[in-house]
């Protein structure tokens, strides 16, 4: 049964197994469901207090249709969401969403696991191993790993730009060894995005290789996204309304929210934050995308000049710029403002806040100014552990590390050293 189609439109409409493999579309578009069905009041009304593999099951299931089957679709998303998601209250009006309580204490847990698990489950058993090729500005290379780490029949290339990961990310995708590689490009993160694209893009490659791809325009890591938003929408419960605030750099999570909306979460609205890679803010301002090459700053793994899930979102407002704004308020936040924000959620609130999760709090605090009858999630993206060094400067005291993350900090580290060209890279996909 075909469920999902292109947003360029120019690829044939295809199921859930090959999307799910095939990453990007023939067409260079992204897949996204056919339809988005809104699920009836009386689902919703039954979901309050039910767990995340619940609420998956049931989003999910609709969408996907039924080459996994209800009960494996439960399993696997049972198995990969064996940690919470809390909100957090800091004041009446603001909430922050813990999404970092999975292996690598980033949201890209979610995504990533339930992606591996979905993957290995429509993975055909006489086939050549899957070999997972991942771009990574940071977070995404530790949780795809962690992720694959030991599933049978595949392998992990990670492609991260050399020296722009933290210390603590770096260890995280370069100590497992077994299945999973690590390459440093001497570029930036805008570079290895363009050679893993170039990698998917020559048909011999992939299939001799089985390349498949786990980066953030993954219908296995966009769906599964869904969960934590209708989760949160379900745990506020009555009150004003609810509008969401997303730390935003390649925009799937923002997408996913937009998507649990349609379905029927009850969410009013969204704020997309950024840092000063303010591709989309400049979108929803100006009516016109233009990407710039990306800019490096503390929230590192929002640094991304060419937002790849902007057009998931286009395509859901039928690239009606007055429909995206109607939906998404934003707001661009400097290096600056973030040392502040984690210094002020210290001081005032006695919240440890990593730079990700501190763009989402500004973010709360602008979608407030300009919508004072709200309340607001704000998605906190990563552990404060994670970037240790620039929170403890900010709030002027240590951040305890948390016992996994110390001791992927002493294992010792295998990296390959590429430069930014795909004749370097070809081989080690082949390795
Ligand atoms: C990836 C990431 C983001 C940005 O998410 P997108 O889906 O790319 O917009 C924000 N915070 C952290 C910690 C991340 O790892």
């Amino acid at each position: 049964m075909t469920r999902f189609i292109s947003t360029r439109g120019q690829a044939p409409a295809v199921g859930f197994r090959e999307a799910l493999l095939a990453g990007l579309a023939p067409d260079g578009g992204l897949y996204v469901p056919q339809a988005i069905p809104r699920l009836p009041d009386a689902t919703w009304r039954d979901l309050r207090g039910h767990s995340l593999a619940d609420i998956g099951t049931t989003l999910i299931a609709p969408l996907i249709g039924d080459e996994l089957p209800r009960a494996t679709l439960h399993a696997l998303l049972a198995d990969a969401l064996d940690f919470p998601i809390p909100l957090v209250p800091l004041g009446d009006r603001i909430s922050m969403v813990e999404l970092f309580h999975g292996p690598t204490f980033a949201f890209k847990d979610v995504g990533a696991r339930v992606l591996a698990r979905m993957m290995s489950a429509v993975h055909d058993a006489d086939a050549p191993p899957l070999t997972v090729l991942v771009a990574t500005s940071g977070d995404t290379g530790g949780a795809v790993a962690q992720a694959f780490h030991g599933v049978p029949r595949t392998r992990v290339v990670v492609l991260y730009p050399h020296g722009q990961v933290s210390a603590v990310q770096e260890a995280q995708f370069t100590t497992l060894g077994g299945n999973v590689s690590a390459i440093a490009v001497q570029g930036t993160f805008d570079d290895c995005q363009r050679l893993a694209k170039e990698a998917f893009a020559r048909a011999d490659l992939r299939a001799d290789a089985n390349l498949t791809s786990a980066n953030s325009i993954s219908l296995g890591r966009l769906l599964p996204q869904m969960i934590y938003y209708a989760h949160a929408a379900l745990t506020a419960g009555e009150g004003p309304p609810l509008a969401v605030s997303v730390p935003s750099g390649n925009f799937g999570n923002l997408a996913a929210g937009l998507m649990a909306a349609r379905m029927g979460a009850q969410i009013a609205g969204f704020h997309a934050a950024t840092n000063i890679n303010d591709t989309v803010p400049r979108y929803l301002a100006s009516g016109r995308f233009e990407p710039r090459p990306s800019v490096q700053t503390l929230a590192n793994a929002m640094d991304v000049g060419h937002p790849s899930n902007l057009e998931r979102i286009r395509w859901m407002f039928a690239d009606q710029v007055q429909a995206v704004r109607d939906a998404i308020t934003s707001s661009v936040h400097t290096d600056d403002d973030v040392r502040r924000a984690m210094r002020r959620l210290h001081d005032e609130h006695g919240y440890v806040a990593d730079p990700h999760s501190a763009i989402a709090w500004l973010g709360a605090l602008r979608r407030l100014e300009q919508h004072p009858d709200e309340r607001v999630l704000a998605l906190a993206t990563a552990h404060p552990a994670k970037f240790g060094d620039v929170v403890s400067d900010a709030i002027g005291r240590d951040v305890p590390i948390p016992l996994p993350l110390a001791a992927a900090m002493t294992r010792t580290r295998q990296v390959t050293h590429i430069e930014a060209r795909p004749e370097a890279l070809v081989p080690l996909v082949y390795a």
